[in-house]
């Protein structure tokens, strides 16, 4: 049964239909907006940020923490949409959709004030007498937000506070098998006091994502899979827009011959189950050296057979997103299976309750012939690869088109250190499943497929703004310079050969 439904429209827009992957009922209907709809957002947008610009860090703070606020008070219409739009477990719906959205704001509306604090400079060398530099983070006007479906709400309030506290004003296109969540996101954003038309939300699909970024706007901000990414790289160069893409991954779980076993596997077991396992720094492969590789097995096979999943997804995982998702985690399986892998734990579609159900699996035996140790499988499935050594876990690691976070566990926390910054990825955590998202001051991107960019923290708010370089000539004389004369052109050069041609003076120079 499809989940997300093109429906007969009346009014000329594409119009859909969605149902709930827990109960498989409809949830309710959107339109898509045309493109003149979502440029017209756009020019809204515009002129709402003119003023918002103009407000103090302090002003713009105050009304994101009135959002806070608001969402303290109505966390439990989040979580009751969120599980009843996503599948979600109700633990994950809280700390994903509720939580995390309260420590992102709450940390740009108190800390966006120094992270964008116009930097006062003196240039280097000779210029030091006569110039000034100010540094000032000006806001670059409108943003574009495109977002995926398995964070709904985190993944458009973290970017949206950090565009806003930056002086931005924001047209988001959630993600068309979401969108009631975006609804809900911009009914507390008008609660909380947001000026009119400063962040706007255009329904639709990936033609509504196209058509915004076509729309004049002067940044996107990017989160979804490659295929996806490509294509609006791709139309940010033609537009020469600055964007980030935030991507998919195939994370891969080290562990060490020297790591606390028991605390590994439960690494492995929640970094590959959190989030049903639609998390793009899921762990999706696990390595396991020879000589600890049966202890591990035995642990994690323990530990996934405890997990309880239930009808109302108040237990410990949650439903598969959509039917979409449910054919790639079994063609995923099968694949593998067909090449000898075997499956310890679940492995097959939970049929005993209504929804999209895929129970907490463990599968040993794997190797990269293997789609489950190559391709984004985005399921509840822990994998585990027995090899010879860490060495080889690292290279096999590596092997990967998939650059975005991964997890080393060791007890030995300067060798994870230095192992760590051995693994071609965006981010790595030691003795802990993929937290960087989580940890504001962490710059958050990907390297080779998985994005372009770093989202997060000073970096990522300062990706929001233009810095503006401002050059004050102190002096009180006139330039001089013309006109240009033999003479003036050879003191140039006896400078260059007297400066640069001195290895000290050329130092106390620049
Ligand atoms: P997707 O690429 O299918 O869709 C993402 C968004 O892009 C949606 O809003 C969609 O409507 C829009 N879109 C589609 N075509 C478009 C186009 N041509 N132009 C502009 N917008 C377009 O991704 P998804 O299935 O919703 O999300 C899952 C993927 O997102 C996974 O690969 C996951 O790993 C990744 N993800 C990455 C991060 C990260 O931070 N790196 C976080 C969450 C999810």
């Amino acid at each position: 049964m499809a989940l997300f439904e093109e429906v007969p429209s009346e009014s000329g827009h594409r119009r859909y239909n969605i149902k709930s992957p827990v109960s498989l009922e409809s949830i309710g209907e959107f339109e898509a907006a045309s493109a003149a709809e979502v440029k017209a957002a756009v020019d809204r947008a515009r002129k709402a940020q003119r003023e918002w610009a103009t407000r103090s860090f302090a002003e713009r703070a105050q009304v994101l923490w009135r959002w806070v606020d608001v969402i303290v008070e109505r966390q439990d219409e989040i979580i009751e949409l969120v599980i009843k739009e996503t599948g979600k477990a109700r633990n994950e719906a809280i700390a994903m959709e509720v939580m995390a959205p309260c420590m992102q704001i709450s940390h740009y509306a108190k800390r966006a004030a120094k992270y964008l604090q116009t930097q006062k400079r003196r240039p280097s060398g000779v210029m030091r007498f006569s110039k000034k530099i100010s540094l000032v983070y000006q806001p670059l006007g409108v943003v574009g937000l495109i977002t995926p479906w398995n964070g709904p709400v985190a993944l458009a309030a973290n970017p949206l506070a950090q565009a806003l506290m930056a002086g931005n004003a924001v047209v988001h296109k959630p993600s068309e098998v979401t969108p009631f969540s975006a609804i809900l996101l911009k009914e507390l954003t008008e609660s909380a006091g947001f000026p009119e038309d400063l962040y706007q939300v255009v329904q639709g699909d990936g033609e509504t994502g196209a058509a915004l970024v076509e729309a004049g706007v002067d940044k996107v901000s990017f989160t979804g899979s490659v295929a996806t990414g490509r294509k609006v790289g791709e139309a940010c160069g033609r537009n020469l827009i600055p964007v980030t893409l935030e991507l998919g991954g195939k994370d891969a779980m080290i562990v060490c011959e020297d790591a606390d076993l028991d605390r590994a596997a439960d690494g492995a077991v929640r970094g590959s189950f959190f989030n049903t396992g639609h998390y793009c720094c899921g762990t999706e492969r696990v390595y396991v050296p020879e000589s600890i590789y049966d202890p591990f097995v035995e642990r994690v096979v323990e530990k996934t057979r405890a997990l309880k999943q239930t009808e109302a997804c108040d237990g410990d995982i949650g439903a598969v997103f959509w039917d979409k998702q449910m054919d790639i985690i079994e063609a995923h399986l099968a694949d593998a299976k067909g090449k000898g892998a075997r499956v310890l734990v679940g492995g097959e579609r939970n049929r005993a309750l209504p929804g999209y159900f895929f129970p907490p699996t463990v599968v040993v035996d794997v190797d990269h012939d293997m789609d489950l140790m190559r391709d984004e499988t985005f399921g509840p499935i822990v994998a585990i690869q027995k090899v010879r050594d860490e060495q080889e876990a690292i290279s096999l690691a590596n092997d990967s088109d998939y650059g975005l976070s991964g997890n080393l566990w060791t007890r030995d926390l300067a060798k994870g250190e230095e192992l760590a910054g051995e693994i071609a990825t965006g981010s790595v955590c030691v003795n802990d499943i993929a937290m960087t998202y989580g940890i504001a001051e962490a710059p958050f991107g990907g390297v080779k497929s998985s994005g372009v960019g770093q989202v997060n923290g000073e970096t990522g708010i300062r990706g929001y703004c233009h810095l503006h370089p401002i050059i004050i000539d102190t002096g009180r004389k006139a330039q001089g310079g013309y006109p240009y004369t033999p003479e003036t052109a050879r003191g140039l050069q006896k400078v260059i050969r007297t400066v640069f041609g001195n290895r000290i003076l050329r130092w106390l120079f620049v």
